[in-house]
């Protein structure tokens, strides 16, 4: 049965993906289950997409009450839920002002937009990127062009223009890239794709005072590292240094399509406005009735506490796990966002991972990355890492 809906993927879908031989048909906590009943423990969840894992009741019952009312309305008029979720997320980002998109790579298009628009309305000429090496960005051809691995970029080229690469973790590097036509620096504060890899604080810090030094804007991506991944709110809260625009997507809809970008007042007054930028979905009542209950979800449930937990535990496992494998070369990481460097080829282990009945995904650099959803227990934790010790010792 599994084969027939393989092949009817593969003659309809483009061929972009190579997925693995699985149909995922349930979810059910942090587990997965496939259509012929096998069970998977999830750490991948979906990209880390779904926070609270599969079936949670609060999130359920939201979103049907929401398709009963209303799912979609444009954004030429207001909504409940749309007012509630940006309201929500501003808190909890500690940003002033939110634009919904439909995903990463459209609120990486925005954020860059509202950085050329701020230079463009302060007269400054300025309209330079500086990026980082090994950042991954999204696939549309803005985040593409600010993205620094070629074979994303090279068959697409030419890219948007003005966009220069440095070296992450390295400020000398910046400076060096630095012109008076640089507009704005974009970073992911723990590189995901890339090979999941933490900024120092000092980096961070570092670039705050180079961009408040030549009025260039501080963009950070945390499609991937927000929404209490890291063990705060977002990443920046972690650091103590703030961005002036904030990218989202991912987490903040628990597995429905919707991203954000943010901005501080002082970027808003001076950026896009009416007929600038726009988006047909983006926002819309149901994508936003799911952000606004997982918002309250966090609050209510004390996921961030949980996710200093849990992660401080799995840290440890996984650091025994480094000490005891001679596969594993090393760990990097923070919260539960977390990547193992392996010696033997990440693909083989990922495979036989799931035959054990784990999901595990790659970043780049042979690296397994473990994303789980954030409501995982110890338990679950243990029981990732005896399944990994089985395959990796094979
Ligand atoms: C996934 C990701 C994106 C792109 O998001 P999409 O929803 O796939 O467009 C952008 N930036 C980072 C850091 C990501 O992890």
């Amino acid at each position: 049965m599994e084969n027939s809906y393989i092949q009817m993927a593969e003659q309809a879908l483009l061929h972009t993906y190579n997925r693995y031989q699985i149909v995922l048909e349930k979810g059910e906590g942090v587990y997965l289950y496939d259509s012929e009943g096998k069970q998977y423990l999830d750490f991948a969840a979906g990209i880390a997409v779904c926070s609270l894992g599969y079936g949670h009741p609060r999130y359920k019952e939201a979103l049907k009450r929401q398709i009963d009312r209303l799912t979609h309305t444009s954004n030429l008029f207001y909504s409940i839920p749309t007012a509630k979720a940006a309201q929500s997320l501003k808190e909890a980002a500690q940003m002033d002002r939110v634009f919904f998109t439909n995903s990463g790579t459209e609120a990486i298009e925005g954020a860059l937009k509202a950085a050329r628009k701020y230079a463009y309305t302060k007269g400054s000429g300025k309209y330079e990127f500086i990026a980082m090496n090994h950042s991954f960005h999204g696939r549309s051809m803005g985040a593409v062009a600010v993205t620094g691995t070629d074979k994303y970029r090279t068959p697409f080229e030419p890219l948007i223009g003005g966009v220069k690469f440095a070296e992450f973790n390295d400020l000398e590097s910046v400076k060096a890239q630095i012109t008076d036509k640089t507009c704005a620096i974009i970073l992911e504060p723990i590189q995901g794709e890339g090979g999941i890899y933490p900024a120092t604080a000092e980096f961070l810090s570092g670039l705050r005072k180079l961009c408040d030094a030549h009025d260039i804007l501080l963009i950070f991506d945390e499609i991937q590292c927000g929404m209490g991944r890291c063990g705060s709110m977002f990443a920046w809260q972690g650091y103590g240094v703030k961005p002036d625009i904030l990218t989202m997507a991912k987490a903040i809809g628990n597995g429905v399509p919707v991203g954000a970008f943010a901005m501080t007042e002082k970027v808003a007054e001076s950026s896009l406005a009416p007929g600038d930028h726009g988006t047909t979905y983006g926002g819309n009542p149901f994508v936003c009735a799911a952000v606004e209950e997982v918002l309250q979800i966090f609050k209510e449930e004390h996921i961030l506490e949980h996710v200093q937990e849990v992660s401080a535990y799995m840290e440890e496992k996984l650091e025994q796990l480094v000490l005891e494998s001679a596969c594993i070369e090393a760990r990097r990481g923070k919260g539960l966002m977390q990547g193992l460097v392996l010696t033997k080829p990440v693909g083989d282990v990922i495979r036989a991972a799931m035959e054990e009945g784990l999901i595990v995904i790659s970043a780049g650099g042979n690296v397994l990355r473990l994303v789980p959803p954030l409501t995982i227990e110890k338990c679950h934790v243990d029981e990732m890492v005896e399944k990994l010790k089985k395959v990796l010792n094979k």
